[in-house]
């Protein structure tokens, strides 16, 4: 099955059968998991949007895709 497929799938399984989550992301479907954030510039240009929510995962893979190699560190709230 293709990847998208399987993330249409479970985005829409999800919502039918598990409610509607603001913690899940957008693109894969997975719970998003940590709290995190990224500079504005930086989302914009790599999300096209201002908003959404997306996982670290899929934010590093969509990096990726711009040439753009990310640091993740861990910080205190
Ligand atoms: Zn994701």
């Amino acid at each position: 099955m293709r990847k998208g497929v399987r993330c249409w799938l479970r985005l829409h399984l999800r919502f039918l059968f598990g409610g509607w989550s603001p913690e899940v992301c957008r693109r894969c479907g997975a719970d998003v998991g940590l709290v995190w954030s990224a500079p504005n510039e930086m989302w914009n240009a790599l999300v096209g949007s201002p908003n959404g929510i997306i996982c670290v995962k899929c934010f590093d893979r969509l990096a990726r895709t711009f040439g753009i190699i990310l640091r993740w560190r861990p910080e205190v709230l």
